[in-house]
């Protein structure tokens, strides 16, 4: 049988893809991406805020569309975050899908595949789980790799669903992350990026302590690897053990992705996120000047003032953020802060969004000003030719996929994917760094430990 899955959603969403199509592997099940080929397809969803809910469920109801097109001739299977907040409601919702799971039974999608009923009552809703049993299959041939460290939050943010989707704080043994960092290693993956709902709580369930910091250590002796990269920080447990990790071991990026969401304390009490979220940014601007911050914010949150956006606007122009992504608060039935009175319209939050957007990208700008003439190192992801010209787009230090923008130089010649070049930071082209080539590096980085 040929099976074709579809992704939708944040970076563990990719990961676990990564891991279903490896069980669909182990199950005999040929891995195709064209779903005109496929005689099943999974779609792997996401539903956190509503327009995430929206693409999933545009997405089944264009697989179901396909199916008829087939005489039927394709089966619907759904996974992830959208069956495990609509629960039963998924079948009166869409009955001509074959079956669903929730995000704590993907070990079980071999089974539900291979059962002839539709049968949902097989399976409980428990929210989140590990599910590497099959190992992993990488679904894009780049340099770099996310790795999912632990499921679920303990944290109650007010705006936030994640918690009953992905269930309790949950730690991946040390030991079976190392194993799979190395198989990735093995495979070609020169860059680790370190994701959770929370990274920074990492051990808290099974050390009941932070122990991000001796984990990074240990991946970092993993020699082919030559990044490895942290995001989804949590302000209060960030500890200075970890700081003193990244600023000191060669092969962690000076970088770090810590979601504040709001500087305003009235607004951080009502988003039930850390008071001290200032102090901790300040420290880490202060002690760690080397380490290259990167954050997101939500703007037109219930009951914020023109005053809360002036505060936040003022951080902002500090400077301790080189990146900051900008989103309009969503509202959420399932949320604490759907109940709160002072809801924002949605133009008002949009204006707010523009005027955070470009305080910012000044920021941005004035950052990359500042390193002109800096000669960095990135790795290569895309190579296209143009006459006798090559033009590649790579990545430095501080920049994360998807997220931060490219690294853009001209070569004579092509450079593999995955190789290190050394290029001077000539200016930004808004969120892209135009650079010229110095010396091209191929492997990994000399010298490391
Ligand atoms: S830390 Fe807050 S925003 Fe992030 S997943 Fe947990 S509850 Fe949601």
């Amino acid at each position: 049988m040929k099976a074709a899955i579809i992704v939708l959603g944040c970076p563990k969403n990719i990961v676990e893809s990564e891991y279903i199509l490896a069980i669909l592997k182990d199950g005999g099940f040929q891995i195709v991406s064209d779903l005109q080929e496929a005689d099943i397809a999974i779609v792997h969803t996401c539903s956190f805020i509503d327009s995430a809910r929206k693409e999933s469920e545009k997405t089944i109801r264009d697989l179901i569309d396909i199916k008829e097109k087939k005489d039927g001739n394709l089966k619907i299977f759904v996974s992830g975050c959208l069956p495990q907040l609509l629960k039963e409601s998924m079948l009166t919702k869409f009955p001509q899908i074959d079956g669903y799971i929730g995000t704590g039974s993907l070990d079980k999608l071999q089974n539900i595949i291979k059962s002839q009923k539709q049968n949902i009552s097989q399976f409980s809703f428990k929210a989140g789980g590990l599910n590497y049993s099959k190992g992993r299959i990488l679904s894009s041939n780049l340099a770099y790799a996310y790795l999912k460290i632990a499921e679920g939050c303990n944290h109650k943010c007010s705006f936030c669903i994640i918690p009953d989707l992905r269930g309790k704080y949950i730690s991946r043994s040390e030991s079976s992350l190392l194993n799979e960092a190395k198989q990735l290693a093995a495979a070609g993956i020169k860059e680790l990026i370190i994701i959770a709902q929370d990274t920074t709580s990492y051990g808290i369930d099974l050390y009941n302590a932070f122990v991000l910091d001796k984990l990074l250590v240990k991946l970092s002796k993993i020699k082919e690897i030559s990044r490895i990269r942290l995001l989804y920080a949590y302000p209060n447990s960030i500890t200075d053990d970890l700081l003193k990790v990244i600023s000191e071991r060669e092969n962690i990026c000076k970088y770090m992705d810590i979601p504040v969401q709001h500087i305003s304390k009235k607004i951080l009490s009502l988003m039930r996120r850390p008071l001290n979220t200032r102090k901790i940014i300040e420290k880490i601007s202060e002690n760690y000047p080397q380490i290259v911050l990167r954050t997101s914010f939500i703007t037109g949150f219930p009951q914020e003032t023109k005053q809360d956006v002036k505060e936040l606007l003022s951080f902002i122009k500090e400077g301790h953020f080189q990146y900051g992504g900008v989103f309009k608060y969503s509202d959420n039935k399932e949320a604490l802060s759907s109940i709160l009175a002072g809801h924002i319209a949605q133009k008002e939050a949009q204006e707010r969004k523009v005027l955070i957007e470009n305080a910012q990208y000044d920021i941005f700008k004035t950052k990359i000003e500042n390193l002109k003439g800096k000669e960095i190192e990135v790795i290569t992801e895309n190579c296209r030719q143009k006459d006798n010209n090559w033009t590649i787009a790579a990545r430095s230090d501080f920049q994360s996929p998807e997220i931060d923008g490219s690294t853009i130089f001209k070569s004579p010649s092509p450079i593999p994917i995955g190789s290190f070049a050394k290029v001077k930071i000539i200016s930004n082209s808004g969120y892209n760094i135009k650079a010229a080539a110095v010396i091209p590096l191929y492997g990994g980085v000399a010298g490391r430990a």
